[in-house]
């Protein structure tokens, strides 16, 4: 045995400390995650684990290769390939938004209201949304749409690795306007649009402005681009009594919505996040 192999608990202790060196707020837990990934275990099989076992001079490598994209700025999720989500892990790399746990809370929104029938998760992006309800609830069928050739490519492995194709319509599309399903069909609408107004998306952190995806990010001047979109063609494609369920960016946008003259649809809720923050707006249409 060389004398310089590392146990996984040596090479925590200097990745810790590089990545706390180059300013990463969560260095310890960001370094188990890399080391996981590496082994492909648990975190608490890697707690038991760590000063027994040893990496492999491949291991090694990859690790370096991992704090060096992560140093240089990019998001851990990219890194180890994979986030957590509903319970679930969704593959994500370049091309598609990371899953985020406010998105959790539309999605316990809308099985609130939606047990059976057709819904369309408009900009799918990783499938996080569409996938979860698939699974979630079994006598559903869904349309998903999103723009980018990169993040359907994503939707569609992480339905496929969750067995749900098959009721799932991927639709590779932004328009709102030609959803190939007939008028008045649908139980639910749900979409997490891009909703940052293109003047902020600059000072958003690095990890979101420089490496996730601009079109998924960008909801023109006031950041309300999508979200008008989505209530003009809501009630052309909504059952009378189905739902539309957002994600919101802020309070503001929160505000402002709900005071939005949106013909045939009526606001149900707006439901704060974690923070206090407006995250959640629910129409009905009526
Ligand atoms: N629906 C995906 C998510 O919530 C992607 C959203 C987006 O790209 N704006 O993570």
């Amino acid at each position: 045995m060389g004398t310089n192999r590392e146990t996984l608990y040596q090479a925590k202790k200097r990745t810790v400390q590089a990545l706390a060196r180059a300013g990463i707020e969560r260095a310890e837990s960001e370094t188990e995650w890399f080391l996981c990934s590496l082994k492909e275990i648990s975190r608490s099989r890697f707690l038991l684990i760590a000063s027994e076992v040893y990496l492999t001079e491949e291991e090694v490598i990859s690790l370096n290769q991992m704090v060096q994209r992560r140093i240089s700025g990019e998001p851990l999720q990219y890194i180890i390939g994979y986030e957590s989500f509903w319970g679930r892990d969704f593959l994500v790399g370049p091309g598609c938004l990371i899953p985020r746990p406010e998105t959790e809370l539309v999605v316990e929104e809308a099985l609130r209201y939606f047990v059976k029938g057709s819904f369309l998760d408009w900009g799918t992006g990783s499938g996080c949304i569409a996938a979860t309800i698939l699974a979630e609830r079994p006598l559903s069928r869904g349309v998903a749409i999103e723009v980018s050739p990169q993040a359907i490519e994503w939707a569609w492995k992480n339905l496929r690795r969750y067995n749900l194709l098959h009721r799932c319509l991927l639709w590779h599309s932004r328009e709102m306007s030609d959803i190939p399903v007939p008028s008045q069909s649908l139980d639910l609408i749900i979409s997490n649009p891009p909703y940052i107004p293109t003047a902020a998306i600059g000072r958003l952190m690095k990890e979101v402005a420089g490496y996730e995806p601009y079109v998924a990010l960008d909801g023109g001047e006031d950041g309300l681009l999508y979200y008008k979109e989505l209530l003009h063609v809501a009630p052309i494609w909504l059952k009378p009594g189905g739902m539309l369920v957002v994600e919101l960016g802020d309070s503001t946008q929160g505000e402002v919505l709900a005071n939005y003259n949106a013909l045939g649809l009526r606001l149900m809720k707006l439901a704060k996040d974690f923070q206090g923050i407006y995250r959640i707006a629910v129409w009905c249409r009526v």
